[in-house]
C-alpha cells in the first residue's frame, strides 16, 4: 500500500480484486489550511500500534493534550470487559462545558461557535463562544434553581436550534446528566424515556419548525407528562410564539427565566467516570437501550475523532446533518467541534426544503469544510437528481458518511457529484455504544475503498469471530461477526438501570470481547467491510450472505432508489433471499424490472445470492434516524404481521400497512 499519500493519483484500481482504491485527492491538500495532523499512513500505523500495545501511555498523553482537567489523573484505565467495570482517567476531574466553551471563550470570545441555519433559509443567526458561555451559564442557573443537582437527569426535547446545545452544556456545567429525546418522537415514546431516566425537569419549545411545517412540541410534552407525575418543571423556549397550553407552577418560559440570572456560573468539576449523558439507541433491532456515557473518556473520543477522522483545524466550519437526538448529533454536532474550538452548523430543517439543494446551499453559504451525513439522506438526494447539486462547495475537505453501510454507487456519487473529487470521503462505522467513530479512515491520510469503513481508529482492536464456534478468526480475507478486544475510552459504561442487559448484549456474548452485533469482513489488505447486523445476515445453502452487499448490487440498477434484503425460511436452502425495492419517480415497476434486478445480483455477486422474490414497495420502513428496519420486513414475509415488536421508533408507521398491501398484491 502506498505511503506517500499526497503524491498519489486520486484513484488506483487494485486489479486482483476489482475494487477501486481512492487516495485522498491532491486537491484536498491544495485547499488545506496547513496539512493533516498525521503525515501519512505509516505514521498512523505507528501511532495505532502504540495505542494497542501501550494504551496507558497513548491515552494518558492524548487525554492531557486534548482536554483540560481541573484535577489530573494517575490511573489511565482500570477494569475489564469480563467484569464490565471499565474506568478511564480514574482520579481525574473535569467539566464538559468548560472544555467545550470556556477555553475558547477566554482565548477568542468573538469566534463563532454555532451557525444556526433555521428551517426558513432567510432566518438564522450566529452564536459566538463568548455568547455561548453567557447563555450556558444563565441556563445552568435556571436548572439549578429548579432543583437540578449533580447526577440528576434532565430530559431535553428540543428541535435543532442553538438552545439544544445550550441546554446540553448547561446540564453538564452543573454535573447533571442530559437525556436528549429526539423531538420527532411521539408522546408515548417521550413518556417512556422520561420515566425510564427518572427526569424531573423537561426542556422543550412551544413549537418546532421543520420542512416548512409546524410541530406542536409543547402539546406532545403535555400529553406525555400526563403520565409522568414526578416532573416538576418544564422550561419552554419560545420558537414560534403560537398559543400553547400552559400549566401554571410547572411551565416556565426560557427567556423570562434566564434574564433573572448572572452571565457566569463556575463549572462544577466532576469525576472522569461521572455520567455525562444518557441516550436511547435507534431501536433498529428491538427495544431501544438507554446507553450511558461517562465524562472523560467520551469527551476524549469525540476530540480525537474530530481531530483525526475529520481533520478539524482551527477556523474550520463543520456541518453534521445528524440530529442532536441521536448519537451522531451528540458527538459530531455538539462535542467534537466545540471541544476543538471550531464552528458547528446547527441545521433545523430537512435536506428537501425548500428544495433538494438545501444542504449544498448551506455548505456553499457558510464555506463548510467538513460535512457529515447518513447514506439515507444521500440516497434521497441522489434520487432527486444531479441538477440540484449546483453549488461548487469549494471549501469541502472531508465528506463523512454514518449510520448504515454506504453502497458503492452512493459513495461514488458523494465523491464525484458533491465533492467534485476534491474532498476525502470517510465512511465511519460506530454505534451509540461506542461513543465515537471506531472503524474509519483518517481524513487526508487513509486510502479508501467505496463500501469499506477501512481501518480501526486508535485504541480499537477489532476481531472477526466465527459465530458458530465463537472462536476468533485470524489473518486476512476472513468473514464473521465483529468484536473488539480491548476497552477504549468512549465506550458506553452501562445501559441505564439495566447493567445485566448491558453485559448480556455486549460483553457476555463472547467472553473477553465487546460484541458489536454487526457482521463484517476483513479483506486481503486488512480493510473492514461492515455487512450489517448479525440478525440481518441471510444464510443460503450454507453461504452467509451480507444484506448490505446484495442491497448495494440492487442499487446499482438505474431504476432503484432504495433496497432492503431479508432472509426467509426456505425448505431447500435453509433461507432464501427476498428483496424489497423502491423505484425512482417515473420508473415502472413490472415483472421485467424484477427479472432485471435478479439478473443484476446474479452478475454482480453470484447465482446463490439472487433474490427468490422481489417486492416493489412505496418506501422502506425506516427508523427516525433513517435506518431500514429489516426485522419488520422479515415479520411481514413470515406472515407475523401481528408480532412486529416495538415499532414506535419508525419514522412513518403507516408505511407498514402499505408494504403489507404491496406484498399481498404480489403474492
Ligand atoms: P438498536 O441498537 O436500538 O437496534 P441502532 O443499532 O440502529 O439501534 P445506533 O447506535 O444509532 O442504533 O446505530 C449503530 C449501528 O448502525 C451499527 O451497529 C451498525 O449496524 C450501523 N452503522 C453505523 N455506521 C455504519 C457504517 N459506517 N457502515 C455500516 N453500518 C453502520
Ligand atoms: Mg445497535
Amino acid at each position: 500500500m502506498a505511503e506517500a499519500v499526497a503524491d498519489q493519483p486520486a484513484k488506483v484500481v487494485s486489479e486482483a480484486h476489482g475494487v477501486d482504491t481512492f487516495h485522498p485527492p491532491q486537491k484536498m491538500f491544495e485547499k488545506h489550511p496547513s496539512k493533516p495532523h498525521i503525515s501519512n499512513l505509516e505514521e498512523y500505523r505507528q501511532l495505532y500500534k502504540e495505542s494497542i500495545t501501550k494504551p496507558h501511555q497513548f491515552w494518558g498523553r492524548k487525554a492531557r493534550e486534548l482536554l483540560s482537567w481541573s484535577r489530573d489523573f494517575q490511573t489511565v484505565h482500570s477494569g475489564s470487559f469480563e467484569h464490565g467495570d471499565n474506568a478511564w482517567f480514574v482520579e481525574g476531574q473535569l467539566n464538559a462545558s468548560y472544555n467545550c466553551v470556556d477555553r475558547h471563550a477566554h482565548a477568542d470570545p468573538n469566534r463563532v461557535a454555532i451557525i444556526y441555519e433555521a428551517d426558513d433559509p432567510a432566518d438564522g443567526r450566529n452564536v459566538t463562544y463568548g455568547e455561548l458561555l453567557r447563555e450556558v451559564s444563565r441556563t445552568a442557573w435556571v436548572l439549578k434553581q429548579m432543583g437540578v443537582r449533580k447526577g440528576d437527569t434532565v430530559a431535553i426535547y428540543l428541535p435543532m436550534i442553538p438552545e439544544a446545545i445550550i441546554a446540553i452544556l448547561a446540564c453538564s456545567r452543573i454535573g447533571a446528566i442530559h437525556s436528549v429525546i429526539f423531538a420527532g418522537f411521539s408522546s408515548d415514546s417521550l413518556r417512556d424515556r422520561v420515566t425510564d431516566a427518572g427526569s424531573k425537569v423537561v426542556i422543550t419549545t412551544d413549537e418546532g419548525k421543520r420542512g416548512g411545517k409546524l410541530i406542536g412540541t409543547k402539546k406532545i410534552v403535555d400529553d406525555a407528562l400526563k403520565q409522568c407525575p414526578d416532573v416538576s418543571h418544564v422550561l419552554v423556549y419560545k420558537r414560534t410564539g403560537s398559543e400553547i397550553p400552559w400549566t401554571e407552577g410547572r411551565d416556565y418560559w426560557w427567556h423570562e427565566e434566564v434574564e433573572k440570572w448572572p452571565a457566569y456560573i463556575s463549572p462544577e468539576p466532576v469525576n472522569s467516570e461521572d455520567p455525562l449523558f444518557l441516550l436511547y439507541t435507534s431501536g433498529s433491532t428491538g427495544k431501544p437501550k438507554g446507553v450511558l456515557h461517562s465524562t472523560g473518556g467520551y469527551l476524549l473520543g469525540c476530540a480525537m475523532t474530530g481531530k483525526y477522522v475529520f481533520d478539524i483545524h482551527p477556523g474550520d466550519r463543520y456541518f453534521c446533518g445528524g440530529d442532536v437526538g441521536w448519537i451522531t448529533g451528540h458527538s459530531y454536532v455538539v462535542y467534537a467541534p466545540l471541544l476543538l474550538g471550531v464552528t458547528t452548523v446547527v441545521f433545523e430543517g430537512t435536506p428537501a426544503y425548500p428544495n433538494f439543494s438545501r444542504y449544498w446551499d448551506i455548505i456553499e453559504k457558510h464555506k463548510v469544510t467538513q460535512f457529515y451525513v447518513a447514506p439515507t439522506a444521500l440516497r434521497l438526494l441522489k434520487r432527486a437528481g444531479d441538477e440540484h447539486v449546483k453549488a461548487q462547495m469549494k471549501d469541502l475537505r472531508v465528506l463523512g458518511s454514518v449510520g448504515e453501510p454506504i453502497a458503492a454507487e452512493i459513495w461514488k456519487w458523494y465523491f464525484e457529484v458533491v465533492g467534485h473529487e476534491e474532498a476525502h470521503v470517510v465512511d465511519t462505522y460506530w454505534q451509540t455504544e461506542t461513543g465515537s467513530n471506531v472503524i474509519c479512515p483518517l481524513g487526508g491520510v487513509t486510502p479508501t475503498k467505496p463500501g469499506s469503513a477501512s481501518l480501526p481508529f486508535f485504541g480499537i482492536e477489532p476481531a472477526i469471530i466465527d459465530p458458530v464456534s465463537g472462536e476468533e478468526i485470524h489473518g486476512n480475507d476472513v468473514e464473521g461477526v465483529l468484536a473488539f478486544k480491548q476497552p477504549w475510552p468512549s465506550m458506553a459504561r452501562t445501559v441505564y438501570g439495566a447493567h445485566k442487559r448491558y453485559m448480556d448484549t455486549y460483553l457476555n456474548v463472547y467472553k473477553g470481547y465487546y460484541f458489536t452485533g454487526d457482521g463484517a469482513g476483513r479483506d486481503h489488505e486488512g480493510f473492514y467491510w461492515i455487512r450489517g447486523r448479525v440478525d440481518d445476515v441471510v444464510n443460503v445453502s450454507g453461504h452467509r450472505l451480507s444484506t448490505a452487499e446484495i442491497e448495494a448490487a440492487l442499487i446499482e440498477h438505474h431504476s432503484v432508489a432504495e433496497a432492503a434484503v431479508v432472509g426467509v425460511a426456505d425448505e431447500l436452502t435453509g433461507q432464501a433471499v427476498n428483496a424489497f425495492v423502491a423505484v425512482k419517480a417515473g420508473q415502472e415497476a413490472n415483472d421485467a424490472l424484477r427479472k432485471e434486478l435478479i439478473m443484476q445480483v446474479r452478475r454482480s455477486i453470484g447465482p446463490f445470492a439472487a433474490p427468490k422474490a422481489v417486492y416493489i414497495v412505496p418506501d422502506m420502513p425506516k427508523t427516525r434516524s433513517g435506518k431500514i428496519m429489516r426485522r419488520v420486513l422479515r415479520k411481514i414475509l413470515a406472515g407475523e404481521e401481528d408480532q412486529l415488536g416495538d415499532i414506535t421508533t419508525l419514522s412513518d408507521p403507516t408505511i407498514v400497512e402499505r408494504i403489507i398491501a404491496s406484498v399481498h398484491a404480489a403474492k
